[in-house]
């Protein structure tokens, strides 16, 4: 009932992003496996969202189908208001170029091109307006890069790849950017900044933040943690509510530990 769903927790605010009861099962030999058992949830405009689960969870299903590269078996997904699990490919691509960013844990930049370039490629996909090279260069001083332009991937960082990535993932100032892991492949001060970065780019463009991770040290960064466990919401609330900070902050003190014993 319409009255009740939007009577929780984000009254008014309007929902950038909504699960309702999304399933996904693949065909195991004659079998089925079911991989989500109908996950709901709500995201209001502006949140910085973690999903957390132990590897197998079912987190990158999840991001998967709500950005729209795969299909739930049934449920929907409603970016904007919209359902998107009854569109074609093409005005699926069509929301994905326009609403939603992605990075992942391996940056995915194209090696060959340099950091403004890489930023650029979204921008030639689909309208948007001004130049794709002037867009580049304020997304990428937008993530501390400015002076990074002309580097290709090979002559930056792990943490200023990750930053190209985001900057990537802005250039077309989407109203969700979805991340898989984005700090599995930085060490603990790469992470740390990516994750101050992603907070201080909420607050400035009031982007949606989803990202995914097993590391409780990470959610501990978001300001709500929805937790996963076996394709089941376990857990929906700030990191204290579920249970995270005492967790991340046990991590946090072995890793600064196994730092000290190095
Ligand atoms: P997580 O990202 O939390 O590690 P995944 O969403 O990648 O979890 O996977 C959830 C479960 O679904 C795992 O048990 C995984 O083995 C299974 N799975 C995911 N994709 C496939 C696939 N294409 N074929 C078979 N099993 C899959
Ligand atoms: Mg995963």
């Amino acid at each position: 009932m319409a009255a009740s769903y939007y009577g929780s927790a984000n009254d008014g605010a309007p929902a950038a992003l909504e699960a309702r009861n999304v399933t996904r099962s693949l065909p195991l030999g004659r079998e089925r496996i079911d991989i989500l058992h109908g996950i709901s949830f709500r995201i209001t405009r502006g949140e910085f969202v973690a999903i957390i689960g132990p590897s197998g969870s079912g987190k990158s299903t999840v991001l998967g189908i709500i950005a729209g590269l795969d299909s739930p078996t049934s449920g929907q997904v409603l970016v904007d208001g919209v359902d998107i699990t009854k569109m074609s490919e093409g005005q699926l691509a069509s929301i994905r170029n326009q609403k939603i960013g992605m990075v992942f844990q391996a940056f995915n930049l194209i090696p060959t091109l340099t950091a403004r370039e890489n930023v650029e490629v979204p921008l030639y996909v689909g309208k948007h307006a001004g130049s794709p090279a002037a867009r580049s260069k304020e997304v990428l001083e937008l993530v501390g890069l400015g002076h990074r332009l002309d580097h290709r991937p090979n002559q930056l960082s792990g943490g200023e790849q990750q930053r190209v990535a985001i900057a990537r993932a802005l250039a077309t100032a989407p109203a969700i950017v979805i991340a898989d892991e984005p700090t599995g492949n930085l060490d603990a001060r790469n992470s740390a900044n990516v994750l101050d970065l992603i907070r201080d780019l909420r607050e400035r463009t009031g982007t949606t933040f989803i990202i995914a991770t097993h590391d409780p040290s990470v959610a501990a960064a978001a300001e709500r943690v929805i937790r996963l466990y076996d394709g089941r919401v376990v857990g929906d609330g700030t990191p204290e509510e579920v249970g995270i900070t005492e967790a991340a902050a046990a991590e946090k003190a072995a890793a600064e530990l196994a730092v000290e014993e190095r």
